[in-house]
């Protein structure tokens, strides 16, 4: 096979970090110089701005996404607002880490399928889906789009369910609520952040963060992410180790200032997608052209997939499939394999994800527009 020496990568974080080298460099002797390395004023500064910057009242850092959806969850069930058994509706074609919080926490994922228009969930199900058992709607705002937040709200209130939204892939996006503009990640009652470095926000290894409204709520997280204490040496509950780390806080400081810019430089580019690949073999993304999507991942759908990739190899271009296979076909999640999704089954066989990245060239862009354009 041909390939062109010189492929357009999906997405050079090198190149993005450059961007704040001198920042990010200072920022790390500060903290190296600083001589305390967890839990201290560069991560309280980065709380302070996270929760600013959503539109939270508060913001606990911790190590990483996972835990930030399962320390929610955990929380609840010591503020006895859930309890071992209850039913959380999740979308079911979502990264397996939304999955593994409801089960670390001896809870029952419903897996619902989504939109095939949006790949979000389809609140026009969640009705159908609640049980008296049902507790906790868990939205994912995949690939960086908003969910539906006005219907899931409105049926959350309408039967007193709590909602925790992954926002680990779209931070920064809006949505028009009923009253005002809200960013993803403060509309429900607690949000889980993933900065991981490919994320739209990402720190230079693993982190995460918690987003609530709710006080007693982001004091139980951040007890909890300590080893459940809130006093040196003295442990009121059974914790974790999920503590975010000086050096990662003060390095996502610097990183938010970029964030909108870089943002707005997706959807650009998303923009040129749309409008440049022309191919009925290939299905687009659904883009409302509203801030409610900061593409994350720019999603396609073709049918015959592992043709497709081998032609945009040929072609110069690096592809990724998020993700080739569901939660409830994986092996770890054995007890569901049995369950048929065909939405989400098809929406696995079908996607393909393309470069995206703030800073890749217009040629680049070209170049994967012509690649699609000519499968
Ligand atoms: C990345 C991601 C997570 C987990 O984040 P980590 O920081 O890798 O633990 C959770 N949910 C979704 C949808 C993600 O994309």
């Amino acid at each position: 096979m041909w390939v062109k020496n010189k492929m357009v990568q999906f997405l050079n974080l090198k190149r993005i970090n450059e961007k704040s080298k001198t920042e990010l460099q200072a920022a790390f002797t500060d903290v190296l110089d600083g001589g305390w390395y967890i839990r201290g004023k560069n991560c309280d500064e980065f709380e302070k701005k996270f929760a600013e910057y959503t539109g939270s009242h508060f913001c606990v850092g911790v190590a990483n996404g996972l835990d930030a959806l399962t320390l929610v969850l955990r929380a609840w069930k010591e503020m006895g607002k859930i309890v071992d058994g209850d039913e959380v509706i999740v979308p079911a074609n979502t990264y397996i880490a939304s999955i593994l919080s409801i089960l670390e926490n001896n809870l029952i994922p419903v897996f619902v399928e989504p939109s095939a228009k949006t790949f979000n969930l389809d609140a026009d199900l969640l009705e159908k889906n609640i049980t008296p058992k049902t507790k906790v709607i868990l939205p994912v705002h995949l690939y960086g789009q908003a969910s539906d937040m006005t219907k899931i709200m409105q049926v959350a209130d309408k039967h007193g369910l709590l909602v925790l939204e992954d926002s680990a892939q779209s931070h920064g996006a809006m949505v028009n609520m009923i009253d005002r503009s809200k960013m993803t990640g403060a509309i429900g009652h607690a949000s889980g952040f993933s900065f991981y470095p490919g994320k739209n926000l990402g720190a230079l290894g693993d982190a995460g963060a918690v987003t609530t409204n709710d006080p007693v709520l982001a004091a139980k997280v951040k007890t909890l992410s300590n080893y459940g204490s809130d006093k040196k040496y003295y442990n009121s509950m059974r914790g974790v180790n999920s503590r975010l780390d000086e050096l990662q806080a003060a390095l996502l400081t610097v990183k938010l200032n970029r964030l909108n810019e870089e943002n707005a430089e997706r959807v650009k580019i998303a923009r040129t997608y749309l409008s440049g690949i022309k191919n009925p073999k290939i299905a687009l993304p659904f883009f409302a052209g509203t801030r409610d999507h900061v593409f994350h991942l720019f999603v396609l759908r073709v049918k015959n997939r592992d043709e497709f990739m081998r032609h945009l190899t040929e072609q110069g271009v690096a592809t990724l499939i998020h993700y080739p296979i569901p939660p409830h076909k994986q092996k770890a999640l054995a007890q569901f394999n049995h369950l048929n999704l065909p939405i989400t089954e098809a929406i696995h066989q079908e996607c393909i994800s393309i470069p995206m990245d703030p800073y890749m060239t217009a040629d680049d862009i070209q170049t994967v527009i012509k690649a699609c354009n000519s499968y």
